[in-house]
């Protein structure tokens, strides 16, 4: 039985947020399905959702100016508590100058039944949406998301396209085992819409 909150842990200088285990995804490469932790930390599995105090109490307990980023990340998709991140955030922003970025699933609008990138203004500097695959078949296969009877490719690029005009920095991500082909694809995509495409390695 995992016992752990583990709200916050480091991975070399920088911080990432674990706010949630919610997700409207069950992505086949998902950190879910290859254990506990990620990347050596602690299990992630949030035995209870913490409310933004929580949170908050959790990352007073560390020096924020001391890392390169603070990252919205985690076990779970942190747009699914978007209050908690915005607030979080915010408090974030009052004590530090340390840049903080979300990555996030680009479903926040379907999560949240909102328009809801100008949210994000202010409080984010970095989103780095993950785009997995070139179209939507292909992105419905990898990410198996629970919204039926909606294209969530388009919802995802829809909602990077409109975040530009609030949050300063936006990248769409891959996963490099989906393999070049795919990975050009992707590119062309990412060209389309006019966002810079990150291709990250697959970390077993
Ligand atoms: S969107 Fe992220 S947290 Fe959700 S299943 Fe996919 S990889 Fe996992």
């Amino acid at each position: 039985m995992i016992k752990a909150m583990n709200i916050s842990y480091e991975i070399g200088d920088k911080l990432y947020l674990n706010i949630t285990n919610k997700c409207p995804c069950n992505c086949t490469f998902c950190i879910r399905h290859n254990g506990d932790g990620a990347y050596g930390s602690d299990p992630l599995w949030l035995e209870h959702q913490p409310t933004a105090e929580e949170v908050i109490d959790n990352i007073k307990k560390r020096d924020l100016d001391s890392y390169k980023e603070i990252i919205f990340c985690g076990y779970g998709e942190p747009t699914c508590e978007l209050e908690i991140l915005k607030e979080t955030a915010k408090y974030i922003k009052s004590v530090t100058k340390t840049p903080v970025r979300l990555n996030t699933n680009g479903l926040s609008d379907l999560i949240n039944k909102r328009e809801t990138p100008a949210e994000f203004k202010g409080l984010v500097d970095i989103i780095s949406i993950s785009l997995n695959a070139s179209d939507a078949k292909a992105y419905d296969e990898v990410t198996r998301p629970s919204f039926k009877g909606v294209n969530c490719f388009e919802e995802m690029l829809s909602f990077a396209k409109r975040v530009k005009e609030f949050v300063p920095e936006v990248m769409l991500t891959v996963v490099d085992i989906i393999g070049e082909e795919e990975i050009k694809k992707s590119q062309a995509v990412a060209d389309s819409v006019g966002i810079h495409l990150r291709v990250r390695e697959y970390v077993d």
